[in-house]
């Protein structure tokens, strides 16, 4: 299967430097009868997916990877950073009718609480409010710090870390959603700052990209 769709003279090109190569551009235009400049754009295509490597004054060489081979190399590099949305989170003091109002205002499946400090204290999910609005409790008197998971028992990830490997995360945790988060050291403590949301749905996104070969 070959996942970049290559047009018929790209396939051509690729033929004459698996046959040929290393071979210079000059030569590959000379067989094809066209100019450089007219290939220069195919041949920029085959490199930037990886089928072909340049060498300064050596030419093009034929790297020898299948298009599944460098679909998983490409699909390795992703980062949670090309892909996380934004986060929404609440005060640890807010009450559990807040925060059933702003997961219904922002649209989204996983709140995370931050304390006074702007730090991570907490996670809300659906279920957990659900749970909450399952008692007699009066909903607007009972703090979020109460029913939400805790520090330390949060799955996180970083922006620069591997989108494949967020996936594994919640995969392996069982949970919708991880906040992004940036260290940060107060007294020799490390501390999180939220700066990203990650969920089911970036992944399905990316998906959808790699599927249309829309990403990078
Ligand atoms: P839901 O409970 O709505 O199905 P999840 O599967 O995401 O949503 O959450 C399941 C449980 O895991 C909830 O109690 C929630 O507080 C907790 N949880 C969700 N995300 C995280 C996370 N990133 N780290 C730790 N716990 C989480």
């Amino acid at each position: 299967m070959m996942i970049i769709e290559l047009n018929q003279r790209q396939e051509t090109i690729l033929q004459i430097v698996k046959d040929n190569g290393p071979i210079t551009g000059e030569q590959i235009a000379e067989k094809l009868s066209l100019t450089r400049a007219t290939l220069r754009p195919d041949l920029a295509i085959l490199s930037m997916a990886g089928f072909l490597d340049a060498r300064p004054r050596v030419g093009y060489f034929y790297t020898g990877k299948t298009g599944a081979q460098l679909l998983t190399e490409r699909v390795k590099k992703l980062t949670v950073k090309q892909y996380q949305s934004v986060p929404v989170v609440v005060n640890e003091s807010a009450s559990v009718y807040d925060a059933i109002c702003t997961i219904y205002l922002e649209d989204v499946g996983t709140l995370f609480v931050i304390n006074g400090d702007s730090h991570l204290v907490g996670v809300l999910s659906r279920k957990d409010l659900l749970r909450a609005s399952m008692g007699k409790q009066n909903l607007e008197s009972v703090p979020v710090s109460i029913i939400m998971t805790r520090m330390p028992n949060i799955t996180m990830c970083h922006e620069g870390d591997l989108l494949f490997e967020a996936a594994n995360k919640l995969i392996n945790k069982q949970i919708d959603g991880l906040p992004v988060v940036r260290d940060v050291e107060i007294n020799g403590n490390i501390k999180y700052e939220v700066i990203g949301r990650i969920t089911k749905t970036n992944m399905t996104k990316a998906l959808v990209q790699i599927a249309l070969d829309d990403f990078h």
